[in-house]
């Protein structure tokens, strides 16, 4: 049956995050032959439509507003509420990022609706879409099927794959006036953490650091590896906690989600909480002194030996390819 599916895209520094091309891929899925519309809320937002629309959207809505400029709850359920009163839509899929998992389930709410929430693949069994979700921190997974209402699902970043980008794709980017009104929250500043590389949840290739690196410095042998590979560089807890690392680097059950296309875990145990944020990566590489530690379980690939020998020989091999 074709659905008209609404996309929210989300931006980081002006620009488009993937997940709202992966949110493009999962509405193709989901529309079964129908419309399928991007949003943009924000400011200053208008130009960067046609790159949505390149990526398969049909057209896109947007809702500018300088209230909209930083995201809060409030302003952005103001916005898309507004826009899914207007369209009507029989789907809507958003990125299971911050800001999906925080507004998503406010709209359910607002709606009336279901959510399916972290949503890994879609298919159509059957005649049914059936939407499958990891749940007990990646041990099992659901499949779920929608049989009354709206389709509400968000996606799990890294999973379901864009529509390739047709830069010929042309459509039409309209603007919908929404009064953002009674905001309980007005940010008036970001202060921003500086990053460097690549964004760990977007990231295709993640090293992680745990305890094992030792120290500060000992992140530098893997943020040398992950120079050479293009990864982002991931920690436990354990890293973090001893403070070699930032909290912000943190991957597992209080920490980020990932799931890349290869992990390489240095100097990780393996704890439960730990393997929670990243077990259903695609190619998971350990490397461990210890051949009895409990991140060899899920590895692909398990080297037991010094990650401080290990790693630069790595690199020194990937540089050579
Ligand atoms: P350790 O367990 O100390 O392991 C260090 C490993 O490094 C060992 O296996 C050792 O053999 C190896 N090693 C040492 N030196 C070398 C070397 N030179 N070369 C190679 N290997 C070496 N943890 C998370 O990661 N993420 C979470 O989100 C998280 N949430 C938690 C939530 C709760 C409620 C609780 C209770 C705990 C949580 N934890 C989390 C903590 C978790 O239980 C572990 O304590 C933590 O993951 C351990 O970090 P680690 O593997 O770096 O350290």
């Amino acid at each position: 049956m074709a659905r008209k599916v609404l996309i929210l895209g989300e931006t980081r520094e002006g620009s488009l995050r993937n997940v709202s091309f992966e949110a493009i891929g999962a509405a193709k899925l989901a529309a079964d032959g129908g419309e399928i519309v991007g949003v943009l809320i924000g400011e200053g937002i208008q130009s960067l439509g046609a790159e949505l629309i390149q990526y398969g959207a049909d057209r896109v809505v947007t809702v500018e507003d300088e209230k909209l400029s930083q995201y809060t709850s409030d302003g952005y359920a103001q916005a898309i509420l507004a826009v899914i009163e207007e369209e009507k839509p029989e789907g809507i899929i958003f990125g299971h990022t911050a800001l999906g998992k925080d507004l998503a389930p406010r709209i359910a709410s607002k709606l009336n609706s279901g959510l399916i929430s972290d949503v890994t693949s879609i298919e159509e069994t059957g005649g049914n879409l059936v939407f499958t979700r990891p749940i007990y921190s990646g041990k099992a997974f659901e499949k779920k099927i929608v049989t009354d209402g709206i389709i509400f699902a968000t996606i799990r970043p890294n999973n379901i794959d864009p529509v390739q980008k047709d830069e010929t794709r042309t459509g039409d980017t309209s603007s919908l006036n929404v009064e953002i009104k009674d905001l309980r929250a007005i940010i008036k500043d970001v202060v921003r953490k500086a990053t460097e590389g690549v964004d760990l949840s977007e990231a295709k290739v993640v090293i992680s650091g745990g305890r094992g690196v030792k120290s500060e410095e000992g992140f530098e042998p893997l943020k040398e590896l992950a120079d050479v590979l293009g990864g982002a560089i991931g920690a436990s807890r354990g890293a973090c906690d001893a403070d070699y690392c930032d909290y912000s680097l943190q991957i597992g059950q209080t920490g980020k989600v990932v799931t890349p296309d290869l992990y390489i875990a240095c100097g990780i145990s393996g704890a439960i909480q730990h393997l929670a944020g990243m077990s259903n990566s695609k190619v998971i590489v350990a490397i461990n002194k210890d051949p009895e530690a409990n991140i060899f379980k899920v590895a692909d690939y398990g080297i037991v030996g010094d990650l401080f020998e290990i790693v630069p020989l790595l690199t020194e091999e990937f540089k050579k390819l």
